[in-house]
């Protein structure tokens, strides 16, 4: 921390005094210089934190220049009521331009943005208001009382502390609740999802978040150019902008500005060779894509892991100890609405096109019952899980929460309701640490508080930190503190599934899915896994487990539902259930006779 402080310290004096040291021109570029590395890091927040493809940047700058400029030469206003509302009318194009990403997914993303970016150089091209291809020319430049801002020199201080500003906000969004989220979404947006992360509405976040980025250095550059024209915000550009985020760090806002600074000075040495210029960028980007796809910003890193495994250092990713015992939670008698169904579903049928993966299934689970699902492989297990979840829109059917329909509800709001589930393959975000893994589902903030970003910083910082205390204690009950700074990729996989169960409980379900956790354990971690979900239950959850170790079905389940080619074929207690002869006529028709319980784990 410390020596981060002083890190910072040393750049701004050095950045307070770089004008001492150059001549005009050279004050010039590095003006410019600050202008993409403003852009850089909007553009960073949408496709590097959030992970969603934005060629649309260089036209929220141009909207932000050439706004600047309209409402400046031809309304007559000043600089600065111009700059306020060139910043808006960003905003507001930020957001219809994050309107498809409510709908499409990413790689489509890509094309609309483009197609925007495109419709946007020509509009302005053949707009009379936008002056054609001749642009605007006679900007005013903004005022300060006692400052004389037309002189480049102090403009660059303009522009610093706006650029400090901005990256401060950018690097605060990344390590506070609304980053996590995004990068949560970027890593798995399906599982963002089912931890309660509003995706649709996030993905137009990180839109406006770039084009109020875009505005502001739009705003900037009429006031220091004073003049726009449509080829300032050409596609050229907007790949120049898009060479910088790519190698410097897409997943960095510091990289970013590395990546800013680093090709706008090259494109400066460069500008007599045009030509050149374009295929230089384009092979820089090509071999950063290839050997460094995380950037400048993750070289260290990547050198690290080398030299681990050249011998020269330890490994990367050593864990600060071991798997901790388990505590349980505290038991909750049963209250008088627990009579009720938790779960219901009816006639639940899903085709996929020709493959029917359930016909008319009917599931009633009582509250704080572990209800086991069994079934070979195939037989339409995972797919009700997928639509109790909200991952796929049943074909027919119903499902009722606790008394009510939530029928293809989204992944996010059923999270909302109380459902978390695990997945068959575990599905843990692997850019974020364990701590931060826990943290996107135990965050109760919704998209619409974000505005907070902008009016209560403070309070932000303040929950989070508090949301971090609640993570370390939810580590602690898991024993997982250890690992809580590792990145989940890095673990042994018992201990990834471990980390998935603790993953769904921060987000404080009431119904809790878990598909096939036992997958993969030695028989110690099986017994541990047990001793869990059995105390998930005695805390008043409903737990619904798929499972083909029977053994542990036998001894944890209270009641067990056959499935068979997407229908269920038995039901009821599971000793019951294991002599049914449906049941080892489908398990014996999957050569895979299914054991009989022993005496003591069935009395368990
Ligand atoms: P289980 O979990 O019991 O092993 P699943 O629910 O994963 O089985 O699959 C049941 C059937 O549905 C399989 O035949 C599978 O191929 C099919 N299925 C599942 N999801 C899809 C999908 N998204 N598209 C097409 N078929 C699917
Ligand atoms: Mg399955």
């Amino acid at each position: 921390m410390r020596y981060r402080l002083a890190t910072i310290a040393v750049l701004g004096i050095a950045a307070w005094l770089l004008p001492y040291q150059l001549n005009s021109y050279a004050m010039h570029v590095v003006n410019v210089m600050l202008l993409y590395a403003i852009l850089a890091v909007g553009l960073g927040l949408a496709m590097g934190v959030a992970g969603q493809i934005n060629l649309a940047q260089v036209a929220f700058f141009g909207v932000g220049a050439y706004a600047t400029a309209v409402l400046t030469v031809k309304a007559g206003m000043g600089f600065w009521t111009a700059a306020v509302l060139a910043v808006i009318a960003t905003a507001a194009v930020g957001l219809v331009v994050g309107t498809p990403a409510l709908r499409v997914q990413s790689h489509y993303l890509g094309i609309v943005t483009l197609g925007l970016a495109l419709a946007f150089t020509n509009w302005v091209t053949n707009s009379h208001l936008a002056g054609g291809a001749e642009g605007i020319p006679g900007i005013p430049g903004p005022t300060l009382p006692g400052v004389d801002l037309s002189d480049g020199y102090l403009y660059y201080y303009l522009e610093l502390v706006l650029f400090a500003v901005t990256l401060a906000f950018g690097l605060f969004v990344v390590h506070t609740s609304l980053g996590r989220r995004m990068r949560a979404m970027r890593d798995d947006s399906l599982a963002a999802g089912a931890v309660g992360v509003e995706v649709p509405t996030l993905r137009m976040t990180a839109f406006l978040l770039a084009s109020v980025y875009g505005g502001v250095a739009g705003v900037l550059y009429s006031g220091l150019i004073g003049y726009v024209a449509p080829e300032t915000f050409s596609i050229a550009n907007m790949f120049l902008l898009l060479a910088m985020v790519i190698i410097g760090g897409r997943q960095s806002l510091v990289g970013c500005v590395v990546g800013a600074i680093g090709l706008a000075l090259i494109r400066e040495l460069l500008i007599d060779y045009p030509t050149y210029a374009q295929v230089a960028y384009g092979s820089v980007v090509v071999l950063t894509v290839v050997f460094a796809p995380t950037g400048l910003a993750g070289l260290p890193r990547r050198l690290g892991s080398v030299a681990a495994r050249l011998g020269w250092r330890g490994r990367g990713g050593e864990t600060a100890g071991a798997l901790g015992a388990f505590h349980p939670y505290d038991v909750t008698p049963p209250a008088a609405g627990d009579a009720t169904a938790m779960l219901e579903v009816r006639n639940l049928s899903m085709h996929f096109r020709g493959v029917k993966a359930l016909t008319d299934v009917s599931v009633t689970v009582p509250a704080r019952q572990v209800r086991g699902i069994v079934g070979p492989n195939g037989s339409g297990k995972t797919t009700l899980f997928n639509v109790i979840s909200g991952f796929y829109r049943p074909t027919d059917g119903r499902v009722i929460l606790d008394g009510r329909d939530v029928t293809a509800a989204r992944p996010y709001a059923l999270a909302h309701a109380g459902i978390a589930r695990t997945f068959q393959n575990l599905r843990l975000f692997s850019a974020l640490t364990v701590r931060d893994n826990v943290l996107v589902a135990l965050d109760p903030t919704r998209a619409r508080s974000t505005w907070r970003y902008l009016l209560l910083p403070l309070g932000v910082w303040r929950r989070d930190n508090a949301l971090r205390r609640e993570a370390d204690s939810l580590l602690d009950r898991f024993g997982l503190v250890a690992f809580a700074d590792n990145q989940p990729s890095a673990l042994p996989y018992g201990i990834q599934r471990r980390v998935e169960i603790a993953r769904a409980m921060a987000a404080r379900p009431r119904l809790l899915l878990l598909d096939e956790p036992a997958a993969g354990l030695n028989g110690d971690e099986v017994r541990q896994l047990c001793d869990i979900v059995r105390s998930i239950r005695d805390s008043g959850v409903t737990v619904v487990v798929i499972e083909h170790n029977m053994g542990m079905v036998m001894s944890l389940c209270d009641h067990v539902t056959v499935f068979a080619h997407g229908a269920i074929i038995a039901d009821g207690p599971p000793a019951h259930v294991a002599a049914a002869p449906e049941v080892i006529e489908a398990y014996l028709g999957e050569s895979m006779a299914m054991p009989a319980p022993t005496v003591s784990e069935a009395q368990r």
